[in-house]
């Protein structure tokens, strides 16, 4: 077998959902699979060994912020990746491609990572649903949910302050840009605050891109044969070919202009890029349907190992539907298929449904931090209520059950909401431990449901019994 081989299982009758098997050199990875984000080699809150108990199958980390901190060179005298986290599991690699968008356009227009990826959807609900303040008003210190334009429209790979500070910040409730949890502390403040114009921190040409590092002002050069190497040094398994992703406010022609180079820079990927390494190609061309096509089929005509859909997904989740509507059905069938940074739990069953393979996200991880805890629809979960609680609501102060009475993860048989309520509220460290556990947990038996329904034949019966519809 070449550095990754991948296997249909099983076609769902009434939509075209599959399971599949995705084999690498470090292990398999059973399909449908959110894909957890360890955007700095580690899952924000927990060691390997709870990735490991877990039964987590793989892990999504960063390329640009690994190469600044510790270093790729470092991490492969260190063996790789694998060896330095202690996780002897498939790793999935991104290229670097998305800071062009969450260093650059995403900063200079005060847009932020944080909160939900769709504006319009934002707009018809008023509020920001991953990073509701208090009084309604959303936002941090970096520059998020500004003036009802919420665009973190692929919540890829950044896992919360990294991005914005090179993962200086430490996950803690203050500098967790975790002003939903207080609104009256610094963070709330600030978000009050009109946000000022922030620097661009990329400059993107055709050769590459270069970025200047928040954390000593130096500038980095990023092009498809640096990407290759900094991944081949990482030893990941499945890397990403070198892209630049573009913002949901990029117009058409520049659009066009970034995927055109993005299709270069896949050819060079294809060149330079390791060969023990199975690399995905990128489709991008934003919200246009000529652009997907075209993308579509420049990608798939290469060899890559597997195709990921990447770049502006669109203004709602609508627009997100109808870009799958014009990509899926142009792939080929024995690829496998991973949409970047989507991983809400209405969206895993739409995008299943039209033929994705595998996704990542830091949602169910994040939300765990600023106290959203994930419950199943037996116990309240909806659409409605994006599957979660809000455990730092003074109604859980004395609530004896657990976050969700049919979870089985090590959380919720030991502990209530009320000890996690206590444990937010007085900003205890390892409420952040234990509500991660929980959601990705959560996450992952999520997953493996879907697989299963898929197995039985009762794919459309799950979704219809999660999502409520009649
Ligand atoms: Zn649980």
């Amino acid at each position: 077998m070449g550095a990754l081989s991948f296997e249909i299982l099983k076609h769902d009758k009434q939509s075209h959902a599959r399971i599949g098997l995705i084999k690498t050199r470090r292990g398999d990875i059973e399909t449908p699979y959110l894909v957890p984000v360890a955007t700095l080699g580690s899952v924000r809150a927990l060691g390997s060994d709870d990735l490991q108990s877990l039964g987590a199958q793989c892990t999504l980390a960063n390329t640009y912020h690994l190469h600044l901190m510790p270093g790729d060179e470092l991490i492969k005298r260190m063996g790789g990746l694998q060896r330095f986290m202690g996780l002897n599991r498939p790793t999935f690699t991104d290229s670097g491609g998305f800071q062009a968008f969450s260093l650059g356009f995403a900063r200079e227009h005060n847009i932020g990572k944080i909160g939900n990826i769709f504006p319009d959807e934002l707009a018809s609900n008023g509020r920001c649903a991953n990073a509701k303040s208090a009084s309604g008003k959303d936002g941090d210190s970096s520059g998020i949910c500004q003036d009802g334009i919420y665009q973190d429209f692929r919540r890829r790979y950044d896992d919360d302050c990294a991005g914005e500070n090179d993962g200086k910040k430490i996950g803690i409730m203050h500098n967790d840009n975790c002003s939903d949890d207080n609104n009256n502390d610094r963070e709330g403040r600030r978000a009050k605050q009109k946000p000022a114009k922030k620097e661009n921190l990329t400059r993107i040409t055709d050769d590459g891109i270069s970025f200047k590092s928040l954390s000593d002002g130096a500038w980095h050069f990023l092009n498809a044969e640096k990407s290759m190497k900094i991944q081949s040094n990482l030893g990941s398994d499945i890397i990403m070919a070198f892209d630049e992703c573009t913002s949901p406010l990029s117009d058409y022609d520049y659009t066009r202009r970034a995927m055109q180079r993005s299709h270069v820079w896949a050819d060079q990927s294809i060149r330079y890029h390791d060969k023990d390494q199975a690399l995905y190609g990128i489709i991008q061309g934003g919200w246009f349907e000529d652009l997907r096509r075209e993308s579509t089929e420049a990608i798939c005509a290469q060899p890559f190992d597997g195709i990921a859909i990447g770049g502006s997904l669109g203004n709602s989740k609508l627009d997100m539907h109808q870009v799958l509507d014009w990509t899926v059905p142009r792939l080929d069938e024995n690829r496998p298929r991973h949409l970047l940074g989507i991983g809400e739990i209405d969206d895993i069953f739409e995008c299943v449904a039209r033929g994705i393979d595998t996704f990542d996200c830091v949602s169910p991880t994040r939300i765990a931090r600023r106290g959203s805890l994930l419950i199943s629809p037996e116990a309240g979960g909806s659409k409605d209520n994006k599957f979660h609680i809000n455990i730092k609501s003074a109604k859980f102060k004395e609530d004896r059950l657990p976050i969700d009475p049919n979870c089985t993860c090590s959380t919720c048989r030991t502990y209530s909401r009320a000890y996690l309520h206590h444990l937010y509220v007085s900003r205890e460290l390892s409420y952040f431990r234990l509500a991660t556990l929980h959601n990705l947990h959560f996450m992952l038996r999520f997953m493996e449901e879907i697989r299963e329904s898929i197995r039985t034949g009762t794919f459309a019966a799950m979704k219809v019994r999660w999502l409520r519809m009649t």
